[in-house]
């Protein structure tokens, strides 16, 4: 708060608000709450997210927060929770409820709902992915609390349903609800603590090759559909542009399923593949990434007459860029500065993330900043430091605070 006729710069009052919240974290209430969450199973596909959001929604209703739960036509439920005054300034912290399913237990070392805390860190599914980074958050407004510190503007906690699976049960409902409308957001996605100020997007392509089935002991009178595919994909790094995003680097493409044939003793008519070509902030024009695998299948017919291939956009995820001058990108980058001693990298993140509805859609400025590693989301034995939390509750706590101000 400006300070009326005071020397003192008006930051002064606030860095000082800002670190009695971070000395206010407590070790065993991040922990505790991100324990309570990862207890709370909410596996994308295969569950729902009620479960965790009753945990959540109970943890913020003890916070003194306004809570609304909004639901998808398919009954997902996102929390929406309001903490502060309902005065601009307004951030948005977004993290999602849901996990990827937890796999086979027996390849987990203990019960991937359970919680368990090995060498300093937290083991379970959605560990870091994101139940740890959603308990830093959570953790970071009780602190506050018990710093005895109001806000003077308003934290939007968004813990939405359904990240994994494209956010269309979450935030994209959120979108649509208008409630995307703060000022500035940030997505807790696992990032080191590092922030991340671009995302990869990806156009998932279905490709199709035909060929002319014969008898199997009789190959030279058909034509294979698996060969005709086969010499496609080994090509496909010659349908990557040449081109480099400074935060998160080329395009890649992966072959990730395939199908085709009937029979052992049958030449096959038909090969079907998914391709995931990741695209970077730039591209945008669907047709424009689909072009060259279009002249990669013009060059296989001149070679070989009888090749037919057909391709086609099956889903497109953009991408998203955000400027690092933004007030929210300064703020939180003086505060993971404040807590770790250095003031961490702008870098890109590699996955899709919620962000993208925030910058593109809603033109929010938006950094994705969060504990733990994203190399190991989606992994058996998911996990997380639990000293990384803590960190980051104390960060969240100081931005809070350096962002909204207090009052
Ligand atoms: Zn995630």
């Amino acid at each position: 708060m400006v300070g009326e006729g005071v020397a003192e710069p008006a930051s002064a009052a606030t860095d000082a608000a800002a670190a009695a919240a971070a000395a206010s974290v407590d070790p065993d209430e991040v922990l505790g709450y991100a324990q309570a969450l990862i207890a709370a199973p909410s596996e994308n596909p295969g569950g729902t997210e009620d479960e965790a959001a009753d945990v959540a929604s109970g943890i913020l209703t003890d916070l003194g927060a306004e809570i609304r739960i909004v639901r998808s036509e398919e009954r997902r439920p996102s929390v929406v929770a309001r903490i502060g005054s309902g005065e601009p300034p307004r951030l948005a912290w977004n993290g999602h409820l849901d996990t990827v399913p937890a796999g086979d237990p027996t390849t987990w070392s203990s019960g991937p709902f359970e919680g368990a805390v090995v060498d300093g860190r937290l083991v379970g599914r959605g560990a870091c992915d994101m139940k740890g980074p959603i308990a830093s958050a959570l953790a970071a407004v009780a602190a506050l609390r018990r710093a005895g510190l109001s806000l003077a503007g308003t934290l939007d906690l968004h813990l939405v349903a359904d990240e994994e699976l494209a956010g269309t049960h979450g935030t994209r409902v959120l979108r649509d609800e208008g409630l995307l409308d703060q000022d500035a957001a940030v997505v807790g996605e696992p990032s080191e603590m590092e922030i991340a100020l671009a995302e990869r997007g990806g156009a998932w392509v279905t490709a199709v090759a035909y060929g002319k089935a014969a008898h199997g002991s009789q190959p030279h009178l058909g034509v294979n559909a698996i060969l005709t595919m086969s010499r496609f994909l080994l090509r496909l790094p010659e349908a990557l542009p040449d081109r480099v995003h400074p935060l998160v680097g080329a395009p890649t493409v992966n072959v990730a399923l395939v199908s085709g044939g009937s029979a052992p003793n049958v030449v096959p008519d038909r090969c079907e593949v998914e391709i995931d070509r990741r695209i970077v902030p730039g591209e945008e024009d669907p047709d424009e990434v689909l072009a060259p695998f279009r002249r990669l299948i013009d060059d296989l017919v001149a070679e070989r007459p009888d090749t037919r291939i057909e391709i086609s956009l099956k889903e497109w995820t953009e991408a998203a860029e955000t400027t690092g001058d933004s007030a929210i990108a300064s703020v939180i980058r003086d505060a993971i500065a404040a807590e770790s001693g250095s003031p961490p990298p702008f870098v890109g993140f590699t996955g899709i993330t919620d962000a993208r509805f925030y910058i593109n859609d809603a033109q929010i400025p938006t950094v994705i900043a969060g504990p733990g590693s994203l190399s190991l989301a989606h992994t058996a034995n998911e996990s997380i430091g639990v000293d990384e939390m803590v960190e980051a509750a104390r960060v969240y706590a100081r931005t809070f605070v350096g962002f909204l101000g207090t009052r």
